[in-house]
């Protein structure tokens, strides 16, 4: 039997993604990315976007169209099939089953025996890493409960559960015994992860303390995305002190006008936010930031929209993921009042931009000339005769080597230039 895997969206449904795909190919099937010879297709959906939907309702009338020429199983998963699961089964009647993100696990079972267990909770998959990846994503809780204003997230993945201390190990561990170099621990909220191990309370530094002794291979530990208002000193401390974890800190910030943020129901204000990201930058050296930046909210003025501005200046990110507010049907902020017009948003929106590139290139020449660490993608796009590696920073390194390399090697790069994002420069022998 041949199946087909088409998934989008976030971090955690790739994972989940390739969880499933291990699964199955261990269970004998086939994997196919053609349609035309597949004999179940698995569409692992996203919700976050109205323009995510769109597509998958697209993709919906070209397999209807493939099973009117040979018979196939179609599986429609993951966050828009838990939002529209009646919509779905009314308006695409061909798919053959509509499974919420609770069942996905489920999904193996059900393509080999035709039977579906209703599950209360989700359910962690044994191992989401993808063979011969030199890095893997370790999801470590799902769920959410903060239910900011203008996310969906908690309505299609659920209240927050946390996966057991003893199963994290387990994965880790074989991780770093086979040879992986970079692990991502995923959740849509890591720090407020909580569990139970050997009678005592684990919460997320804890976690990050007891996994390190089974890292084995693994260079980098990274972690997405913690909520600033969870940013304890605690997981502070771990980051200074834990050689492991990458010194690259993602924190989304989202605002940095206080009224804005209480609109968006972040329970945090500017002056935290940005106290948070001093203290981190004073205690751990070395440390870089990435953020999420949303302008255009609901009755952001001109002003708010500057005090964001002038947040970004003080965060100092080497990297931001930037948009403007899209209202998302469901969501408390879809009817809020003081809706923006679209001109303005993309205005607000390129203007930060703008800034953020300029910042980031300023950030990154006054790091040069340095030397750093990286981890060997493959070769060079532009240039057959250099090899591309990623930092622990996440960033990117065009560089020189005498030596055979190849993707998932430790390599140490004398950097001394920048050409866009990129830096560049040659193995420190
Ligand atoms: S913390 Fe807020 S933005 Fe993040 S998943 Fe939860 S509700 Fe959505």
């Amino acid at each position: 039997m041949r199946y087909l895997i088409e998934s989008y969206g976030c971090q955690l449904n790739m994972a989940e993604a390739d969880a499933m795909d291990a699964i199955l190919k261990g269970r004998g099937l086939e994997r196919t990315e053609d349609g035309e010879k597949a004999d179940v297709v698995i569409i692992n959906t996203c919700s976050v976007r109205k323009t995510a939907e769109n597509r998958i309702w697209g993709r919906l009338g070209y397999y209807s169209a493939l099973k009117k020429k040979h018979p196939l199983k179609l599986i429609v998963t993951g966050c828009m099939a838990e939002r529209m699961k009646d919509e779905l089964r009314k308006e695409a009647p061909f798919v053959d089953a509509v499974i919420g993100t609770n069942e996905k696990a489920e999904i193996p079972d059900y393509i080999i025996s035709d039977s579906l267990d209703h599950l209360e909770r989700y359910r962690f998959l044994p191992s989401y890493h993808k063979d011969g990846e030199w890095s893997s994503y370790v999801p470590i809780m799902n769920g959410c409960n903060n239910f900011c204003s203008y996310c969906i997230v908690p309505y299609v993945r659920g209240r927050e559960v946390s996966r057991s201390v003893e199963d994290v190990i387990n994965e880790v561990s074989r991780l770093g015994r086979e040879g992986v170099k970079e692990i991502t621990l995923l959740g849509q909220n890591v720090n407020s992860y909580s569990s139970e191990y050997n009678g005592r309370h684990v919460d997320f530094p804890t976690l990050l303390e007891i996994i390190t002794p089974y890292l084995g291979s693994i260079a980098f530990v990274r972690f997405e995305s913690p909520h600033p208002k969870d940013f304890s000193d605690h997981l502070i401390s771990v980051i200074a002190e834990n050689d492991r974890v990458a010194k690259h800190i993602h924190i989304p910030m989202q605002s940095g006008s206080t009224r804005i943020l209480q609109l968006m129901n972040r329970k945090t204000t500017r002056e935290q936010f940005l106290d948070l990201a001093v203290r981190m930058k004073e205690r751990i050296p070395g440390l870089t930031l990435s953020t999420d930046v949303m302008v255009g909210f609901p009755s952001e003025s001109e002003e708010e929209y500057e005090e964001t501005l002038s947040a970004m200046d003080i965060l100092g990110c080497t990297e931001a993921f930037m948009y403007y507010f899209n209202p998302r049907e469901g969501t408390k902020a879809w009817s809020m009042d003081g809706q923006l017009d679209e001109d303005v948003k993309i205005k607000r929106l390129e203007r930060l931009i703008a800034e953020q590139l300029e910042r980031q290139k300023r950030i990154k020449e006054a790091m040069l000339p340095f030397r750093a660490m990286a981890i060997v993608t493959g070769r060079s796009r532009d240039d057959e005769d250099m090899f591309l590696a990623r930092g622990e920073h996440n960033d990117y390194f065009v560089f020189s080597s005498d030596l055979p390399h190849e993707a998932g090697d430790i390599v140490t790069i004398s950097a001394d230039a920048l050409s866009g994002n990129t830096f560049r420069g040659s193995e420190y022998a």
